[in-house]
């Protein structure tokens, strides 16, 4: 083997990188959603140019190296461009960017050569030439491999703002060259309508906006909010009086009412400081923009120069790309990991094999939720697309199911708290999930903040930094142990004078009977807020029968509905919450049952009898429920009663209510009434 062949290895990355690249083709044009970015295209390409350049022996005649971007599909009628449509260098550092503009301005020092330079921001969307003859808009065509693109003039024509016939005056000729996108927000809310059909979201703007062209009905495309921004010319007829320069043509083109980019987007310089001031300016408030831009373009204004420069085989020496860092890429799913919060919501976690971006290594990336997971469908293995915008925490915008492992099995969401094998508050379509252990080692510091809150126990002095201590110095590791603490365990923490241990055991001891309601709130229940606690303790009194009841009784007490009920009974079924009652009861922990008259309904301040058997519920559970609603319940029938029930085998008292002319109602009757039915 001699030193130039080139090894399995290389042949092997070699094949697979031009299988990957044919695919993304396939599917750039063919599909809704293409397999890489623009980005990652030339990243795989630039790969495979460096592998052919070394071992010249790979280069296949059909490498995609031999073609300029993006191959040709069948699906739409070919469009021959009069001018081929160059791709621009890339540059990713402002050292590369000098070079770039010595090179320029060192061109020709013998004659008279003094460039100008626009820049305006690269919109991060799909390629397009625009042709219109005599005014109207004839043909509108994607760049394709440069020489030839696709006929996209149907869906180009239900664009908005995009005019489909000049006004007078327009060139006979005029070729304009531009970028169809998607705005950020209309893409937020067209993924939100596709999701909301059941359809899979868009990985991003741009391939929205791909996805959206290449439609094989242009209602489809019509109902998409593309928007073109022109950047520049092919073939123009201007006839006497053309312009000089792109800054000039731009004018032009704003004059017919082409969409070109914003005053307030376009610059002209002079030099490279300005040049660096700009580009830099862009780079930094790129987030602030409503639509995405992938870097800034440079380009030589005049086009007496442009032509002087003239091209290398690929792309313009006169313009150039200057890239942003990155903030997508692709990378393969190691783990998914669920972690539990200090609010107890489970949160998943891809762990990613680590992934340069934007001057930073990701190795974690948020999946946000349940729902989210179940949408990507991501699984150990996978191949996704990770971005990383600003300071947001990266997350999996999608899934390379091409690149799936046969093996890759469906993630199972945990239905135990990872961290205390507690059961998991998992209500149906609901986004989040909850552990719900009262002494889950993963919350306890925010649960008991949140137990010893001015709104909960209100427990002056359990503040943050002494939740801290009791758990890390005292090991409290439920709100049990709060009160187990001692006068010398409080006095021997750093900072704490006997004093103020003093009254912080005061304070303990005074929560030890604060109203139910805030007790139940103080428990942090999942969905049970203030008001909810407040409701559920006036409607059922005391603790024992809070704790006693089941999803139906609670679902009864107004303002709970039965995802609250079924929290609640969850929360109670867990052993381990169970045990922390216990423990809470047996350290003097007795909340005070709260008064639970009714203040208005049709029992308020009625006397009621109950005569005969009643079928559907003891006599005590009878008299309690009058009580409860704001009655009273008597035993024997006078002019002050207002109410007699009676069930079988009812005798004096029903006789003496019908001398009396008191209403009796029976017991079926009666629960309508103290249910509200029929009110
Ligand atoms: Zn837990």
């Amino acid at each position: 083997m001699s030193a130039r062949d080139p090894s399995p290895e290389s042949a092997a990355r070699a094949a697979q990188l031009r299988d990957i690249l044919v695919e993304a083709n396939r599917r750039y044009y063919g599909d809704a959603d293409p397999l890489l970015s623009d980005f990652e295209y030339d990243e795989f390409l630039r790969e495979l140019q460096a592998l052919e350049q070394e071992h010249p022996v790979l280069a296949t005649p059909d490498s995609p190296t031999r073609t300029v971007g993006h191959a040709v599909s069948a699906l739409f009628s070919k469009v021959r461009h009069r001018q081929p449509m160059l791709s621009l260098a890339n540059v990713t550092s402002t050292a590369d960017l000098h070079a770039w503009q010595e090179s320029m301005a060192g061109f020709d020092a013998g004659a008279e050569f003094a460039p100008r330079y626009t820049i305006e921001p690269k919109v991060d969307g799909v390629a397009l030439e625009l042709v219109y003859e005599d005014g109207r808009l004839t043909v509108a065509a994607t760049r394709g491999d440069g020489m030839t693109g696709e006929d996209v003039t149907a869906n180009v024509r239900t664009i908005r703002g995009l005019p489909r016939t000049l006004p007078d005056g327009a060139p006979p000729l005029l070729e304009v060259r531009g970028e169809v996108y998607i705005g950020k927000p209309d893409f937020d809310r067209l993924n939100r309508e596709l999701q909301e059909r059941g359809k899979e979201g868009m990985a991003n703007p741009r391939n929205a906006a791909a996805g959206a062209l290449k439609q094989k009905d242009p209602r489809v495309t019509a109902e998409r909010p593309l928007r073109v921004m022109c950047y520049g010319l092919g073939e123009v007829q201007w006839g006497p009086g053309a312009p000089p320069s792109w800054s000039a043509a731009r004018e032009r083109l704003q004059a017919l009412g082409l969409p070109v980019a914003p005053e307030s987007l376009f610059h002209v310089a002079a030099g490279i400081d300005e040049i660096d001031r700009v580009v830099l300016a862009l780079q930094e408030h790129r987030d602030d923009l409503d639509f995405e831009i992938d870097g800034a373009v440079v380009k030589v204004d005049q086009y007496d120069l442009r032509r002087r420069l003239g091209a290398r085989s690929r792309s313009p020496r006169w313009a150039v790309a200057y890239k942003f860092p990155p903030r997508e890429g692709r990378t393969v799913v190691e783990d998914i990991v669920v972690s539990v919060g200090r609010t107890g919501a489970l949160t998943p976690v891809a762990v990613l094999r680590p992934l340069p971006l934007g001057g930073v290594t990701v190795t974690h990336a948020t999946l946000h939720n349940r729902i989210e997971v179940e949408r990507l469908d991501v699984r150990v293995g996978d191949t996704v697309l990770v971005i990383r915008a600003g300071d947001v925490i990266p997350k999996v915008t999608k899934v390379l199911r091409e690149l799936r492992p046969a093996d890759a099995a469906p993630f199972a969401w945990p239905d135990a708290c990872p961290v205390c094998g507690a059961a998991v508050d998992a209500a149906e379509g609901e986004p989040l999930s909850y552990c719900t252990n009262l002494a889950c080692p993963a919350q306890v510091k925010g649960r008991l903040a949140h137990f010893g809150g001015r709104r909960a126990m209100d427990i002056e002095g359990l503040g943050a930094r002494l939740v801290e201590q009791l758990v890390d110095v005292l090991g409290v590791h439920d709100p049990s142990g709060v009160y187990r603490l001692t006068l010398e365990q409080l006095a021997g923490l750093e900072r704490r004078a006997e004093k103020s241990a003093q009254n912080l055991l005061a304070q303990i001891d005074a929560s030890r009977t604060r109203p139910l309601a805030r007790f139940l709130y103080a428990l942090g229940i999942h969905h049970v807020g203030e008001s909810v606690a407040r409701d559920i303790a006036r409607h059922l009194g005391t603790l024992e029968r809070v704790i006693a009841a089941s999803a139906e009784e609670l679902a009864d007490v107004p303002g709970v509905g039965d995802v609250v009920a079924d929290s609640v009974v969850r929360f109670f079924e867990e052993p381990r919450n169970r045990a922390v009652l216990a423990a809470l009861a047996e350290a003097g922990v007795a909340p005070a049952p709260e008064e639970t008259r009714d203040t208005d309904g049709p029992f308020v301040g009625k006397i009621v009898v109950f005569t005969g058997n009643l079928e559907r519920m003891t006599r005590d559970e009878a008299k309690e429920l009058i009580r409860r609603l704001g009655g009273k319940a008597t035993g024997s029938v006078s002019k002050k009663t207002d109410l007699v029930v009676a069930g079988p085998g009812a005798g004096s008292k029903l006789a003496k209510a019908e001398k009396l002319g008191v209403e009796v109602v029976d017991e079926d009757e009666f629960l309508r009434r103290a249910t509200g039915e029929n009110a």
